[in-house]
């Protein structure tokens, strides 16, 4: 990245969605630590800026001295254990603050005010696997078990993001929880996906016109969800409910049938 245009983003970002400020605002859970987790927050996001692909890179990029330009003089940078330590006690509520206010002024500076597709603020909700590991679990986790006997431990979250003209914001996600039956399923994408567009009206109101997604929330309880919050649902349909595809032709045959008589 050409070093003029990073420092016309970096202050651009720090004008408009006051970034530093609040990047100052994160916390994490070290005792008495040497290196400010407003440090650590910044290269971490800057790997993210990069896309970075492993810790392994974000290690070489910290021994070569990568960061240095990007601080005052005098701040000490982290190697990466003490990145380590700080993301894994990281106080996720603060990071969750500093979304909720990007999102905030997204919103506020109405930089969807000609829509996303055709005028209309559009946004797609899904279901996706994250953490998946055969190492590492916590009590929460899910699990599948592969053809050779091992188990896979991961989670799975609802995303909602906007879609079709940049930028693709994600305006929040939902962890779902595991089923409370001791069986190694979630509970579901429906019941996560509700709960996830309810916080999010709470909090930006009318995020979208309209909600789209795929054929498993053609569904009664998300539908009326989506209508309750006064946005249309767009849902996919698949071949095997056809007889909803036949359903809906005859409906709007008669519906045409009746406007012409
Ligand atoms: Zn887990």
């Amino acid at each position: 990245m050409n070093k003029s245009y990073l420092k016309q983003m970096l202050s651009y970002f720090s004008k408009v969605y006051q970034l530093g400020e609040k990047i100052k605002r994160l916390k994490d859970g070290r005792l008495s630590p040497q290196i400010e987790t407003s440090t650590i927050s910044f290269i971490v996001l800057f790997a993210f800026i990069c896309r970075l692909r492993s810790f392994n890179r974000l290690e070489h990029w910290l021994e070569k001295g990568r960061f240095k330009n990007l601080f005052p003089k005098k701040t000490r940078l982290p190697h990466i254990d003490a990145i380590r330590r700080s993301l894994s006690s990281f106080d996720i509520d603060s990071l969750h603050d500093m979304h909720d206010h990007i999102i905030k002024t997204i919103f506020k500076n109405k930089v969807f005010r000609n829509g996303t597709i055709d005028g209309i603020k559009v946004a797609a909700i899904d279901g996706v696997e994250i953490f998946e590991s055969i190492n590492k679990s916590c009590e929460k986790c899910l699990t599948r078990v592969d053809k050779q006997g091992i188990t896979h431990y991961f989670h799975r979250a609802v995303v909602c993001a906007t879609v079709g003209s940049d930028p693709h914001t994600v305006l929040g996600y939902e962890m779902l929880e595991p089923k409370n039956d001791g069986s190694d399923k979630d509970e579901g994408e429906i019941t996560g996906g509700k709960r996830l567009i309810r916080k999010l009206y709470e909090k930006f109101h009318h995020f979208a016109d309209v909600i789209v997604a795929d054929a498993l929330y053609c569904k009664a309880p998300w539908l009326k969800e989506v209508v309750s919050i006064g946005m249309d649902a767009v849902v996919r349909v698949k071949d095997e409910r056809l007889h909803i595809v036949k359903d809906a032709l005859g409906l709007f045959q008669s519906v045409r049938q009746i406007n012409n008589g």
